[in-house]
Formats: C-alpha cells, structure tokens, sequence
C-alpha cells in the first residue's frame, strides 16, 4: 500500500519556498543595496567638497577684499596724515616768503622724521626749485611736470603717476599741495615725493596667510606699492581693474605679476587715483580645504564601515536562519519528522517562521503516526483475512476428502474383510505347501495393512472414536510392545520400556493403541532408514497432573524445515505406498478429544523423541475437559 504523498509534498513546496528565497538574491540585494546607498552617499560627499571648495573661494575672495579696504583705509589714513603735514608747510611764513634756508632747513628735518617721505621741494609756478630737502643733482634747478600748472590753476591738491625722482632717482610718486600768499592765491606748489618702496611698511601690520601680496596701482595699472618683492616689481603694469572713484570692491581670480594665481580684492583710493589689490595664493583654499575633506572622508568611511558590517550581520543572521530552515525542510521532505529544535531568532519574523515549521512537523509527525497505526492495523487485517481464507479453503478440502475417503473405505472395506476371510480359510486348509502358507500369510498382511489404512482414513474423515473409558496406560504398552516385538526384532531394534507411572487415564482404549502403534511404527521406520541396529525407548511417567508417554529412537530425527508440518494431514517424507501422512495427525486428533497434548522434541540420541500427554484420572468419574495444547510442532 503506498503511503499517501500529500504532507511530503506540501514540505517539498516549502522546501522549494525556503530553496527560492535563501537562492543567494538575499547577499546580492544587499550588496546591490549597498551600493545603492554608497553611490548617493558618494555624490552628496562629492557635491559636500565642490560646495565646499566654492565657499571656501568665495570666502578667501572676501576676505581678499575685506584686507584690501583695510589696506585701502590704513592707506587713506597715512595720506590724511600726510595732508595735515602738506597744509601746515604750506601755511609756514617761510615756506610763503620762499626763505630758501630755511625751508630747505625745515625740509630736510621732516624727510628725516618721515621715512616714506623721500623728498620735498617748493617748486615756482614756472617750473623753477625754490628749495629741497635734498640736495639737487648739479644743473637740475627747474623741472618741467605738468601738474605744476594744474595744482596753480585749480588751487587744488594732486597726486602723480609713478615717475622716477630727478633728485633721488628712485621710483617715486609725489604729493603736491598748494602754497597760497595771503590773497589765498595759489604762489607756488609743495612737492611731497614717498618712497614707494617702503611703502611697504604700511601693510605691514595687516594679517594674511603665507604668499599674500598688497600692490598699490596707479591709474595706469602700474605697480606703485607692494607688500612683497617691491624693488623687483614696482613699475610693472598690472592686470588689475580700474577702478572708478567710489566703485565697491571687487573681487577676481587672476595670474600676478610674479606668476603666481591668486584671489584678488581690488579697492579704489583717493577718489580713483590708487588702487589697492589684495592677492591671497590660490593654494591656500586647497589647503583650507584638507582637513575639512579628511573629516568628511573619515565620516563617510566611518558610515560606509558601519553600514557594510551591518548589512553583512543582517545578512549573515538572515542566511543563516534561512539555511536552518531549508534544511529543516530538506529534512522533512526527506521523511525526517524528528521534533525541531527552537533556536534564538534575530527577530520576531523568523522566530514566528520558526515556530510556525515546527507546528508544521509536528502536525506532520502526527498524520505519519496515525497513517502507520492505520497501515499496521490494515496489515493485521489482511493477515487475519489471509489465514481465514487459507483455512476455511483447508477446511472445505478436509471436508470433500473426508467425504471421499469415508465412501472409499465403506466400499474397500467389504472386499477387503472377504479377502481376509479366504485367506484365513485357505490357511486352515489341510496339505498346504509352505510356499502357498508363506504366499497365504503375506496376502493376510497386505490385507491386513490396507484394512488397517481404510480404518485411518474412516476414523480420519469421520473424527469418530469409541466411546472412553478408565485405562491403564501400561496396558496399552503392552498391547502394543506384543504387536510390535516380532517385527522390531527382525528389524534388529532393541526395544526397552521404561514404566514410573500407574495413573490411569480416561480415553479409549484403541485410539490410544493406535497413537502408540503410530509412534513406534514411524520409530521403526526412521531407524531402518539410517541405522544398522536401533533403539527404541517407550517411557511412562507422571507429569504433574498428567501421565506423559514417551516413544524415543535414535534415528536421524526430524528436519527443522519440517516440524511446523507434521502433524497436518498428508505431510510424509515416506516414498509412495509406505507413509500416507496421516498418523500423526489422527494422533493428533485424538489426544485433543482427550483433553490432552501431543508433541515432540530432540532426544539425546540425535533421533526424535514423540510423547502425548492425558490428564491423569483420580476417580472413575474423573473427566478433564480441557483442550489439548501443542507441545511441540503446529497442525
Ligand atoms: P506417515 O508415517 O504415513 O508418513 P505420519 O503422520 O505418521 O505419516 O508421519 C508423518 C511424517 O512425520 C513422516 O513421514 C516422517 O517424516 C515424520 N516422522 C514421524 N515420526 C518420526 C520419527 N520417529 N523420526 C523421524 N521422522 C518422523
């Protein structure tokens, strides 16, 4: 019977489910997951640096300007103060008489406490040197500048390009004020030349990072003033813008002069006339920048770090519950429904995942129990069916030959008693020959032996038995030692009895004569078929309640294949016309109607010994019916 396939296939199904899902897309979604993740965080990272990067430009290019109007106010201040200096010479009654001593005394004292300023001169409207703080070079007593005519006309003060000094020779810008007589008329021109390159000192005092340039231009672009390498770069046209009078600051990236790229703050000067330039190094934002990336580096490292260990622990714990669960499944469609062990779980869904398999083997578990006890009980069933077929078939069998052999033998029986009465006449026949009285003796004995297999088979098919009655068990020994004793002899088997017991039982004489007669006859039997001289052995004893009769030889026994059968009818290992197979089993017949048992074991011999058993009778009233019990063998 095949077991239904119904809860094995629902766990292959799962199996399957358990198969498709821990199918490795769990690590490969991570990983795609995590590179989804890593990517934008990657692009905000890159966008963090450029917006970061730009601010740090814009905030160098502010702080480029916010240095530049600082320089651009110190720078004012310091021509404030010059101013001051410029009006209270050119209102000095000296300086207004044109007494040349001594202004050029005067002169000479302020270019000693002023170090930027290099020179002053006091210069007629025509061009001619009233007087100076140095002294002039020989034949130089005029010059020829222009402004000296525009500072006379307007009245008002100026300020020159970069020129070169006639007097000193160094690069110079000059100042010029007005000299006004009383009138307020202007008379001559105060000629105030700075030294550009000190200059320099005046932005000294402003901070800015390393390579950071402050130059003063002229309106020409040209380089007047500059906070590093001045001697090498002042006079030198410039790049920056030009700036009207008022404009707000500008700011710019562009190449300096020196051939360095720097952010640039541009603020105009003194109505336009100057601008001051700011220059920090563009290297400097790279710079500014590199602890900010490294923080950021370290945070997004840190964070990727953390997201790839978690994601790697999530999908260790998933596949590792995923596995447990196939093969969990694999296990169960596999026919093992052992109980499941709970394992801690991750989380609430796996756990619940978990418990729900392990309801499902047990449910499983349950139905394979119910099938096998459904299946063995089915088995018995079958069994028992089996065995009552086979018996009720046996004994329909038993009935139509018992039926057959009982009309047999009535018919056999009346030619066989005529056959025995001639023979027994002939013999009483005087002047018979010894050949024709040996030929008469053997027909009486073939008649006799098939009289005597007509009476098995009569008492066979009809179970009848004479009615019973109190014996002597040695009685039938007797009987049946005298009717056997001539034929063992000549057989050449000893034959010994051995009586302990004088218990009488209740049953009939005959039948219990014919189960012994069958006992030693197959006795006999066995050991003509294997020994030159046997032993036969009938025994008699008390058992207990029981006399027990005991017919032993020594012939080769009984095979084990054939101990189950012998006592069913018509099972002989005896050629044909010597065994019909049913002494044993009339035997057996008969002991049960006795209430007694029959059977047979191994003897010390090595040949088989076959004994029944009768309960043993106290009184004449004594009758047992218990059933007889199969002592050895089975019918
Ligand atoms: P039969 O003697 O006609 O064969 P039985 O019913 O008396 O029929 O005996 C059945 C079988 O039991 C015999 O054929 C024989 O194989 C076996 N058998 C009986 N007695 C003995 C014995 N003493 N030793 C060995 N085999 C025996």
């Amino acid at each position: 019977m095949q077991r239904p396939a119904g809860p094995i296939r629902s766990c292959a199904k799962i199996d399957c489910t358990v198969q498709l899902l821990s199918r490795q897309p769990i690590r490969r979604q991570l990983m795609v997951a995590g590179v989804a993740l890593a990517v934008p965080l990657l692009v905000a990272v890159v966008w963090t640096a450029n917006a970061t990067r730009l601010d740090q430009q814009a905030r160098v290019k502010e702080q480029a300007a916010s240095v530049a109007a600082t320089a651009a106010a110190q720078l004012d201040s310091y021509l404030s103060g010059l101013d001051g200096m410029a009006s209270a010479v050119a209102r000095h009654p000296d300086v207004i008489s044109g007494d040349v001593a001594n202004v050029s005394r005067l002169f000479a004292d302020l270019v000693r406490s002023r170090p930027l300023v290099t020179n002053l001169m006091l210069i007629a409207p025509d061009g001619f040197i009233r007087a100076a703080a140095m002294p002039l070079p020989a034949g130089l007593d005029r010059v020829g500048w222009p402004m000296i005519g525009d500072v006379i006309r307007t009245g008002k003060p100026g300020l020159t390009d970069y020129a070169t000094s006639p007097t000193t020779g160094r690069a110079v810008v000059a100042v010029t004020y007005p000299v006004r007589n009383e009138r307020d008329e202007p008379i001559a021109v105060l000629v105030i030349g700075l030294d550009l390159v000190r200059l320099e000192s005046v932005f000294a005092s402003v901070p800015l990072p390393d390579g950071s340039v402050i130059s003063v231009v002229d309106r020409n672009g040209v380089v007047i003033a500059r906070s590093m390498e001045a001697d090498q770069y002042i006079g030198v046209v410039t790049e920056s813008p030009r700036l009207s009078p008022g404009a707000p600051p500008v700011t710019s990236l562009r190449m300096d002069v020196d051939g360095v790229e720097r952010f640039y703050g541009d603020v105009a000067v003194r109505q336009g006339a100057w601008t001051v330039s700011v220059g920090i190094p563009r290297d400097i934002v790279p710079a500014r920048l590199r602890p900010i990336w490294a923080r950021n580096l370290s945070i997004m490292t840190f964070t990727l770090t953390a997201m790839i260990v978690l994601g790697l622990v999530i999908a260790w714990q998933t596949t590792t519950q995923l596995s447990r669960l196939q093969s969990a499944a694999q296990r169960i469609a596999g026919g093992d429904l052992s109980p499941l062990h709970r394992v801690p779980t991750p989380n609430r869904e796996f756990g619940e995942l978990q418990d729900t398999f392990i309801q499902m083997a047990a449910k499983l578990r349950e139905a394979r129990d119910a099938l096998d006890r459904q299946m063995d009980q089915e088995r018995k069933m079958n069994e028992m069916l089996q065995s009552l077929q086979r018996q009720v078939v046996r004994q329909e069998r038993l009935a139509a030959v018992g039926l057959l052999v009982s009309g047999v033998a009535h018919e056999v029986n009346n030619p066989l008693q005529g056959i025995l009465g001639t023979a027994e006449l002939l013999e009483q026949e005087p002047g018979l020959g010894p050949q024709a009285r040996e030929e008469i003796a053997f027909l009486k004995t073939q008649a006799g032996r098939a009289r005597e297999i007509i009476r098995n088979l009569s008492r066979f098919s009809s179970q009848q038995s004479g009615p019973p009655a109190l014996l002597d068990l040695n009685d039938v020994i007797k009987e049946v030692v005298q009717l056997r004793q001539r034929d063992l002899d000549s057989a050449r088997v000893t034959l010994d009895v051995q009586v302990s017991s004088h218990r009488k039982v209740y049953a009939n004489f005959t039948e219990l004569e014919q189960v012994m007669l069958n006992f030693v006859i197959n006795a006999q039997q066995a050991i003509e078929g294997s020994r030159a001289v046997g032993r036969v052995l009938i025994r008699l004893l008390d058992v207990g309640k029981r006399v027990r009769l005991e017919v032993h030889d020594n012939g080769p026994g009984v095979k084990k294949e054939d101990e189950a059968k012998l006592f069913q009818p018509f099972f002989t290992t005896k050629p044909v016309g010597k065994g019909t197979g049913l002494g044993l089993s009339v035997s057996y017949g008969i002991i049960e109607a006795c209430g007694g048992s029959i059977g047979h074991s191994e003897n010390e011999w090595g040949g088989a010994t076959f004994f029944f058993e009768l309960p043993a009778a106290e009184t004449e009233n004594d009758h047992v019916n218990d059933r007889p019990a199969l002592l050895h063998g089975s019918v």
